[in-house]
């Protein structure tokens, strides 16, 4: 007679949620999982697939003009964003459909319901008539929405959710942030042929990215008419018939059609009962947990971006398989999160792995040595012909006492699947020598990686 109705009960059917269910299941647990939106959570629904589509579709209007330099003339079919829109929901309904079909396979009951902790082994699910399910182990796995601050006018903008799903691409699009999500979608939506403004209140985008990989996206953002305007911040929004006027902290308005506010996200915790079971929560409403993804109550886990650790799904996916051999398998198992490589899906793109410079100067200040960096920018040669302005930028840094490489950075055509397989090279501690030694394919731009010779002098040198 078991003691309990499941074994596990996951909250949210997002990367990470599914991933664990599956895997306990596979192992003979019992298991259940709730979600009270779509199957396949904020990634594959609301975040990085239909994105991704959206960055495929707006790059064709570059590669149309493009084109005219190879040859082709008169390749501007034009644009029906409708047709868009309806052919990226089809594919979510698939991937969806698709997500339903293995957690089935893999015995894992799906419940169509929000969840609520009533205590640490009890999860109480809405919907008809509601009920108490009883679990061993509760895996949260309830992730992040988008979070806005709370200025007069908030009510009219839109968040990534609805920039999705519009009805028309605007004429005039206000994007507030300057993160992941504000600068993909700046790019999606000026290749389209929208005219962007993104408003950032730092002086440049991307805090945390490596200070010559900022400038070197933003120079190209600019460049393709892309109006950043920085250390600038948004007091009030008010609705003038369809048009929207943002009115600046300093001085001046900005006048759009659409307003996107894309200034971070909060984890959903809220509302959940969490706390009140005793599971403690940081600040920002994240769940605290331990390396093995334990929260202060020992069989509440929790994973992914409601743990705010690392928001990138592939690490949520990572914990997930940590989480289930440590409470399933008798094998406590910690996630590794060094050398982690991300990847901005900007226009053009970012791949980046390992130290920023300045993360690396630090370090060696610390242990009293030194970096040597190396910068490459150069015209691809798919551009050559075209005529096409955009340059790319590859930089390393290196330890000089260890000739290791710390930090690998690429903005430019095809960089998240060039700095992909160098994730690789860092991870087992490649040294520069190394990739010296290294032959590139020519020609490629992945293969500048191994010619970079030039250091670049210290302040104060030549
Ligand atoms: P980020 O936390 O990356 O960026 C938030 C941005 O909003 C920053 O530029 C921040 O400015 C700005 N901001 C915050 N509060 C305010 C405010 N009150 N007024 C004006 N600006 C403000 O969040 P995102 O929403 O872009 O992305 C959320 C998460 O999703 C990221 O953590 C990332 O991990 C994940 N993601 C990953 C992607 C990928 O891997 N390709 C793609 C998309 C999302 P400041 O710098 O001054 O603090």
């Amino acid at each position: 007679m078991n003691k309990y109705d499941y074994d596990l009960i996951a909250i949210g059917a997002g990367s990470g949620g599914v991933r664990a269910s599956r895997r306990a299941a596979a192992l003979g647990k019992r298991v259940a999982i709730v979600e009270n939106l779509r199957t396949g959570g904020t990634c594959v629904m609301r975040g990085c697939v239909p994105k991704k589509l959206l960055v495929y579709a707006s790059h064709f209007a570059d590669d149309f003009e493009d084109s005219s330099g190879y040859g082709w003339q008169g390749a501007d079919p034009g644009f029906d964003w409708p047709a868009l829109i309806e052919a990226k929901n089809k594919e979510l309904d698939r991937l969806e459909a698709i997500y339903h079909r293995i957690l089935s396979e893999a015995g894992v009951e799906e419940i169509f319901a929000t969840a609520t902790v009533a205590d640490p082994h009890t999860v109480e699910v809405d919907g008809s008539g509601g009920k108490s399910l009883t679990t061993e182990t509760i895996l949260v796995a309830t992730g992040g929405w988008p979070k806005m601050p709370p200025i007069p006018g908030i009510e009219h903008v839109i968040t990534s959710n609805e920039a999705l799903d519009l009805a028309r691409l605007p004429e005039r699009i206000a994007i507030v942030g300057g993160g992941y999500v504000a600068v993909e979608f700046a790019g999606i939506f000026n290749s389209l042929g929208a005219r962007v403004t993104e408003i950032i209140r730092a002086p440049q985008i991307l805090r945390g990215f490596d200070d010559d990989v900022r400038g070197a996206l933003a120079g190209e953002m600019e460049n393709k008419g892309i109006d950043i305007r920085s250390e600038t911040e948004v007091g009030e929004i008010t609705k003038d018939g369809n048009a929207f006027s943002l009115k600046l902290k300093g001085g001046g308005t900005i006048a759009a059609d659409l307003v996107m506010y894309a200034t971070g996200r909060a984890p959903n915790t809220r509302g959940m009962g969490l706390e009140e079971a005793g599971v403690a929560l940081d600040g920002k409403g994240a769940v605290k947990v331990d390396e093995y993804s334990r929260s202060s109550v020992g069989n509440i886990y929790a994973i992914g971006d409601v743990t705010e650790r690392m928001n990138l799904t592939p690490v949520a996916i990572a914990e997930a398989e940590a989480m289930v051999k440590t409470a399933f398998e008798d094998t406590p198992t910690a996630v590794d999160y060094a050398g982690v490589p991300s990847a901005v899906f900007s226009q053009p793109p970012i791949g980046t792995v390992g130290l920023t410079e300045a993360e690396a100067g630090a370090v060696n200040e610390i242990g009293g040595g030194a970096i040597d960096v190396y910068v490459s920018r150069f015209t691809p040669m798919k551009y050559t012909l075209s005529g096409r302005g955009e340059k790319s930028m590859m930089k390393l840094i290196v330890e000089r006492h260890t000739d290791r490489v710390l930090g690998c950075h690429m903005v430019g055509l095809d960089a998240p699947e060039i700095i992909q397989g160098f994730a690789v090279a860092l991870r087992t501690g490649a040294t520069k020598a190394q990739f010296d030694a290294t032959i590139g394919i020519h020609p490629t731009a992945a293969g500048e990686f191994f010619t970079l010779r030039e250091k670049r002098p210290e302040p104060g040198e030549g």
